[in-house]
């Protein structure tokens, strides 16, 4: 699964990670997050992100 970078602020979501503390589970590809996920440092929303 690829990495997405956020072009706000350089968080990288890791899909192998995910993002808990938004209660997104470890092994979530980026495509399947919700549509309302925002990145958990800058709050840039998903369009705002590129794949790595
Ligand atoms: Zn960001």
């Amino acid at each position: 699964m690829a990495k997405w970078e956020c072009t706000m602020c350089g968080y990288i979501y890791d899909p192998e990670v995910g993002d808990e503390e938004n209660g997104v589970a470890p092994g979530t590809a980026f495509e399947d997050l919700p549509a309302d996920w925002v990145c958990p440092l800058c709050g840039a929303e998903k369009e705002d992100f590129e794949r790595l």
